[in-house]
């Protein structure tokens, strides 16, 4: 396989110039580029999710600066996605602001009774939600209440791995690093361990291989890494869904105005709701399975539903021509 470089070409600039204020697009830092002057930021992209960066880009911009900074989006060449026999993997970051579309996501090792909770309360509002779980230490009683999730239609699971090896997952972000024959192999083990742990538990494979989330942000965009996409791929995984809005990120920049912002469900409820607000839909919210994610999600989810929001799963976010035909042929 050549290179990944051969397979880019620089095929957008936006003439407008944005002015971003860095801190505001820290959460996508992971997959932006910095030339040596540090003045462009360049995007590695999927070409149809061009869009979309650009409005996350946008949507972040809270306030003009005098750091005059321009966005390059390099496009991976069209070609690259048109493997014979192969389903390629969309990266999902967010949707289309304006949309008064929501995508849940609750990430990491589930108890039954936040299980239990949370299915009900799909349940009983018509919502979607995604939960990423690792497979290590997850009950059999937790898987159980999946299964029964799952058989609502509301609730999808994705893989976030068998043990959420952070450290392993964050080579792949590594600038220049050269990942191990050892590491890549842990890397796929990862993936299959999750996939083989809930089978065990009598999960069927048709609900196994919608989503992958990285554990700690892993993705591998920069350095042009794209072990996982391919592997991912390779594997016939459809979507890999990141975030624009999280609580442990946003709650860290308040706390550094405020010392006694704090973790709670009040102040997760608030970030939730004016996230969503300031861009009118089209997030793609990140929660854990704790207590004041939990509560203060549902709380932000019942005020939004009654200002007009629908709750979607992650490519539900994404416009018709958006979403690649990623499918088999
Ligand atoms: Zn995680």
């Amino acid at each position: 396989m050549s290179t990944i470089s051969d397979k880019y070409y620089n095929s957008y600039l936006k003439d407008n110039i944005n002015k971003i204020d860095n801190n505001r697009v820290n959460y996508i830092e992971d997959q932006v580029v910095y030339s040596s002057d540090n003045k462009i930021k360049s995007r590695i992209i999927q070409s149809d999710l061009i869009d979309s960066y650009i409005s996350a880009l946008e949507s972040k911009i809270e306030e003009k600066t005098n750091n005059n900074e321009m966005i390059a989006a390099l496009r991976i060449d069209e070609k690259m996605d048109n493997k014979d026999n192969n389903i390629r993997t969309q990266a999902i970051y967010r949707g289309v602001s304006g949309s008064k579309k929501v995508a849940i996501t609750f990430d990491d090792t589930p108890s039954p009774e936040t299980l239990r909770k949370l299915i009900n309360f799909a349940k009983e509002n018509n919502v979607k939600m995604v939960f990423f779980v690792n497979t290590k230490k997850l009950s059999k009683e937790s898987a159980e209440l999946l299964k029964e999730g799952l058989s609502t239609g509301l609730i999808r699971i994705g893989n976030h791995t068998h043990s959420h090896n952070t450290e392993l997952f964050k080579k792949l972000n590594t600038k220049n690093i050269n990942l191990s024959e050892e590491d890549k192999k842990l890397i796929s083990k990862e993936i299959d361990d999750w996939e083989q742990t809930l089978k065990n538990y009598g999960i069927e494979d048709k609900y196994l291989k919608h989503y992958f989330r990285p554990p700690g942000g892993g993705g591998g965009y920069k350095n042009n890494n794209t072990f996982l996409l391919d592997e991912l791929s390779s594997k016939g995984y459809k979507y890999l869904p990141m975030w624009d809005v999280e609580f442990i990120y946003s709650i860290n920049q308040k706390k550094k105005q405020d010392p006694s912002y704090g973790y709670n469900a009040k102040n997760i409820e608030d970030i939730l709701v004016n996230s969503v607000e300031k861009t009118k839909g089209g997030n793609l919210v990140l929660l854990h399975f704790k207590n004041e994610d939990v509560e203060g999600s549902l709380n932000a989810i019942k005020k939004l539903k009654d200002k007009g929001y629908n709750f979607v799963f992650p490519e539900e976010l994404l416009e018709d021509n958006q979403l690649k035909d990623n499918k088999k042929t």
